[in-house]
């Protein structure tokens, strides 16, 4: 797993790890390679830009995002090419999955807003491994909603460039980006590269102490 330096509890999983959101015995192996409880928080991802609050484990129904200030329940995601993005305040840690439908919608807005809502303050933020300007080729509808990050892939054609749409709207914190793409690193799950329903996941939570 990748473990961004400066950052407390984040960590993001790649196809070896497998999806321990959904997978019980992957999400032993991951939990007991991170230190962390097995019992995960997780959410019904729908491209959307909703945040839930958490303090239990367990589905938090259909969202794109968990924020807890609960110290030991780690928070997941799944990705196969959207971005999973970390972001941890002094007392609490986010987690969001955005593709381009949530960066439109809003996701990480929300998760700043979601840690201002628990009176903390969002200071670094971690962009994880998910699909590249190089390789995310797109129609003129998604160029111009997601609005000025137009891009080219590696083969010329129009593409766009989610991380740095994200990373602007992460300005006024510590960006950490793993700038590593799905669809051309081949340890990792990309659903443009190979239709796939399997996952990796992301983790973040508080530690205990
Ligand atoms: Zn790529």
């Amino acid at each position: 797993m990748i473990r961004p330096a400066g950052f407390r509890g984040a960590a993001f999983g790649d196809a070896e790890d497998g999806n321990g959101r959904d997978d019980l015995d992957r999400r032993a192996f991951i939990s007991d390679e991170l230190g962390i409880s097995r019992a995960w928080a997780f959410v019904r991802q729908v491209h959307g830009g909703v945040v839930r609050a958490v303090d239990q484990p367990g589905s938090a129904g259909s969202a794109d995002g968990l924020i807890t200030d609960q110290p030991g329940l780690p928070l997941a995601i799944a990705t196969a090419d959207c971005m999973p993005i970390i972001i941890e305040g002094d007392r609490s840690v986010a987690i969001l999955h955005a593709g381009w439908r949530g960066v439109v919608a809003g996701i990480v807005g929300a998760g700043i807003e979601a840690m201002k809502a628990l009176d903390d303050t969002p200071r670094r933020a971690a962009i994880g491994p998910s699909i590249g300007p190089c390789c995310y080729e797109v129609g003129d509808e998604v160029r111009s909603a997601v609005g000025d990050y137009a891009s080219r892939t590696t083969s010329s054609t129009p593409s766009v460039d989610l991380w740095s749409a994200a990373a602007a709207q992460l300005s006024d914190l510590d960006v950490w980006r793993s700038d590593i793409c799905t669809y051309t690193e081949p340890g990792l799950r990309s659903y443009r590269r190979d239709a796939t329903t399997e996952r990796q996941v992301a983790v973040a939570w508080l530690p205990e102490s």
